[in-house]
């Protein structure tokens, strides 16, 4: 396939569709299955109109009703919803499909109307990244297109690539494991691939059954384009992300941003591993940089990360640090992490005051 081909192909697939089945928005992979040929042309257009979802029908019909009931103008409704004029427009008139952010706005402005009519957003851009809050969209695109394309490399030859929501997975994701938990599982973790109890890991060693892990440089097959934008204006933005590349197993891809330094990107490949390894879902609809997508609970974060800061950094060598007050930019010469990740183990392992020397005293 030309990059020109793949180009034009990675532009259609960030998207949701609406499963008549479940009446579900499910996320899908357009280029699959006949929905648009290789052939890079207008035609691929009217294919995707031909192939547009009843469901999604349905939301345009429902969005021009509703905005002609209200007495508003595209314009105006443009500024309300925040997506732009011309692709209202263009969506109204049936012209196109709307992108999975446009969608999802409109879901949201519909509210009620859309969960009368059987309308609801479950699944989106399936994809876990570490990024800055501040990552502009340019980059948020791009990984989302690097994250398709993976998904097409190593996943499966089914139509949907989706993770369905379950009704458990609010209550799993209320679960936290504990502190002595994480611990454990951490030297479980270090002793299952021979390390000794304070020998430094090199993360990027480390293999994961039906795992792809690959530095971004190493992704092939991406355009010239797309790699300078997130080497370069993304660089600082962004650190890793995780694909989940089929449906209900646990195979994944992880991609980590190796312009970034190796301190950085020890920690993040682990906490991406973790995520992996604790069988985290991407079940909580988040906006990062106005784009919507799907990530991890907040408690599956703090977990994810508290167990690639304690692999990197076993509890020994912390306790060590403190009772023999060695200085913490050394340990952390040594382990290959930054200082911060270092005085995070300390406090998390609740040994600041005593790594500082606070004296606590009553008074006479
Ligand atoms: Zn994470």
């Amino acid at each position: 396939m030309s990059d020109d081909v793949l180009r034009h192909n990675l532009s259609f697939n960030i998207m949701c569709v609406i499963n008549p089945a479940s009446h579900k928005i499910k996320y899908s992979l357009f280029s699959e299955r006949g929905c648009v040929n290789n052939s890079p042309s207008h035609k691929d257009e009217e294919k995707l109109l031909f192939c547009m979802d009843s469901q999604t029908e349905l939301l345009i019909k429902l969005l021009k009703e509703k905005r002609e009931a209200q007495g508003y103008s595209l314009r105006k409704l443009s500024s309300i919803i925040g997506v732009s004029f011309s692709t209202l427009g263009r969506v109204e008139r049936g012209d196109g499909e709307p992108d999975n952010n446009t969608k999802i706005r409109i879901l949201e402005w519909l509210g009620d109307d859309a969960r009368r009519a059987g309308l609801n957003f479950d699944s989106v851009a399936l994809v876990h990244f570490r990024a800055r809050k501040q990552v502009d969209s340019e980059t948020v695109q791009g990984l989302l297109r690097v994250a398709d394309y993976l998904k097409r490399k190593y996943g499966s030859d089914s139509i949907h690539t989706v993770m369905e929501q379950s009704s458990t997975e609010d209550f799993d994701a209320a679960i936290s494991l504990t502190k002595d938990e994480m611990e454990i599982m951490a030297n479980a973790f270090r002793k299952d691939v021979g390390l000794l109890e304070n020998e430094p890991l090199d993360p990027f060693r480390l293999k994961i059954e039906g795992v792809e892990i690959m530095s971004f440089a190493e992704v092939s097959g991406l355009d010239d384009y797309l790699k300078s934008q997130l080497l370069n204006s993304g660089k600082q933005s962004w650190s890793a992300m995780s694909i989940p590349l089929e449906e209900d197993t646990d195979k994944w891809a992880i991609v980590w941003n190796n312009s970034q330094s190796q301190k950085r990107q020890r920690v993040s490949l682990l906490e991406e591993i973790w995520h992996i390894l604790l069988g985290h879902k991407l079940t909580r609809i988040t906006k990062v940089a106005d784009i919507y997508g799907r990530t991890f609970a907040e408690v599956d974060e703090h977990d994810a990360y508290y167990l690639a800061a304690a692999t990197l950094l076993p509890s020994v060598v912390i306790k060590k640090l403190v009772k023999e007050k060695q200085k913490i930019s050394e340990v952390a010469a040594a382990y290959g992490t930054t200082t911060e990740l270092i005085e995070y183990r300390i406090k998390r392992l609740g040994l600041w005051r005593e790594y500082k020397g606070m004296k606590v005293t009553l008074s006479a």
